[in-house]
C-alpha cells in the first residue's frame, strides 16, 4: 500500500514526501519536472517520471502499485501567469487532474487529497475567511483549483471515492532539505531574500494604499511543515471513514508586506533594499484564514504560527541551498 504523490518534485510536494516517509508510509511520486526539481525528490521515494495527462502511464503505475491515497500537488500555481496564459492552467491543472481521477477510478483509488487554495474564494466578503463563503475565483488559477473541486463532488457523488480539499493560504519556510525554488521567484519571502543577498535588485513592494494598517497587503503565512501535517491528518481522516469536505488552512493571523520585510530584518540582521510599486493586479487587501473546521474536525493546530519562526526556517535553508536545487 503506497501513497501516491503527484508534484513531489515542487516545494509542498517535496516537504509531503519527506514527511510522508518519516510517518512511515511508502511514497511513490509521480512529476513531468516541468517546475520541480529532481533533487528534490527524497531517496526513499519511488520517482516516475511523467505527466498527469498521460492515461497510459497512469494506469501502469496504477497497475504495478497498491495506491492507497492519492495526494494530488502537480499544477501550475502562478496567478499573474494564469491570467496571461490560461490556456496553460486549463490544461495543466483542470485537464491533468481530470485524467488523473479517471484512471484512480478506474483502477478503484478510493482517497484523494486535493491541493486547492484560498483563491477559489477570490475577493472575499468578510474576514476571516470561512468555508461556506462562496467560491468567486478572479483569475484562472483560482478558477482552475475550483474546476477541480467541483469535479471532485460530482466524482464523489457517483464513483466509489472520498476527497478532501485542503485550500492554502500562504505557503513558506522549509524543513532542514527542502524548500522554495522557483524561476522565475514570484513568492514574497523568497524575493525578500533575493533583495537582502543582491541575488535581486531591491523588493518591490506591490502597493502602499491598500486598506490596512500601514498601507500593505495582509496575508496568512503558514509553514509547510505545518500544511502536510493537515494532509497527514487528512489521511487519516479519510481512512477512518471522514466524507468528503473542504478545508481551510492558516494560522488565522496575519501579516503585512512591511511587518515580513520587517521580520527578515530581526532573523538576518541586515537591511532589506526596497522601494513601492504599483499594485498587483488581483491582490487583495487581506486574506487571512478562519481555520476552526481543520481544527475541529483535523485536530490540525498549526504550530510555526509566529512569522519570524517561519522566516528563519526559509532563510536557513536559502543560506543553506545558495543556488537552490542547483539545476
Ligand atoms: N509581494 C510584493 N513583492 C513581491 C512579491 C509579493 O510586494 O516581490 C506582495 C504581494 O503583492 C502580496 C504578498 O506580497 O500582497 C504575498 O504575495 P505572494 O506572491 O507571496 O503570494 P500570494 O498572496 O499572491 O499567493
Amino acid at each position: 500500500m503506497a501513497i501516491l504523490v503527484t508534484g513531489g518534485a515542487g516545494y509542498i510536494g517535496s516537504v509531503a514526501t519527506e514527511l510522508l516517509l518519516a510517518a512511515g508510509e511508502r511514497v511513490v511520486v509521480l512529476d513531468n519536472l516541468s517546475r520541480g526539481h529532481r533533487a528534490a525528490v527524497a531517496p526513499g521515494a519511488e520517482f516516475i517520471e511523467g505527466d498527469t495527462r498521460d492515461r497510459a502511464l497512469l494506469q501502469a503505475l496504477f497497475g504495478r502499485h497498491d495506491i492507497d491515497t492519492i495526494m494530488h500537488f502537480a499544477a501550475f500555481a502562478l496567478v499573474g501567469e494564469s491570467v496571461e496564459h490560461p490556456a496553460l492552467y486549463f490544461e495543466n491543472n483542470v485537464n491533468g487532474t481530470h485524467t488523473l481521477l479517471n484512471a484512480a477510478v478506474d483502477a478503484g483509488v478510493k482517497r484523494v487529497i486535493f491541493s486547492s487554495t484560498c483563491a477559489t474564494y477570490g475577493f472575499p466578503d468578510r474576514i476571516p475567511l470561512t468555508e461556506e463563503l462562496p467560491t468567486r475565483p478572479i483569475n484562472p488559477y483560482g478558477l482552475s483549483k475550483r474546476m477541480v473541486e467541483e469535479i471532485l463532488e460530482w466524482y464523489a457523488k457517483a464513483y466509489d471515492f472520498r476527497y478532501v480539499a485542503l485550500r492554502y493560504f500562504n505557503a513558506c519556510g522549509a524543513t532542514e532539505v527542502h524548500g522554495e525554488d522557483h524561476e522565475p521567484e514570484t513568492h514574497l519571502i523568497p524575493n525578500v531574500f533575493r533583495a537582502i543577498t543582491g541575488e535581486g535588485g531591491p523588493l518591490k513592494v506591490f502597493g502602499d494604499d491598500y486598506a490596512t494598517p500601514d498601507g500593505t497587503c495582509i496575508r496568512d503565512y503558514v509553514h509547510v511543515t505545518d500544511l502536510i501535517d493537515a494532509h497527514i491528518r487528512s489521511v487519516r481522516y479519510l481512512r477512518e471513514g471522514g466524507m468528503s469536505d473542504y478545508f481551510n488552512l492558516g494560522t488565522e493571523t496575519g501579516n503585512s508586506v512591511l511587518e515580513v520585510i520587517r521580520a527578515v530584518e530581526r532573523v538576518t540582521g541586515g537591511a532589506v533594499p526596497y522601494a513601492f510599486a504599483a499594485r498587483r493586479p488581483g491582490d487583495a487587501d487581506r486574506l487571512v484564514a478562519s481555520s476552526a473546521k481543520a481544527r475541529e474536525v483535523l485536530g490540525w493546530q498549526p504550530r510555526k504560527r509566529d512569522i519570524e519562526v517561519v522566516v528563519n526556517d526559509a532563510w536557513r535553508w536559502h543560506q543553506a541551498h545558495p543556488g537552490g536545487y542547483g539545476d
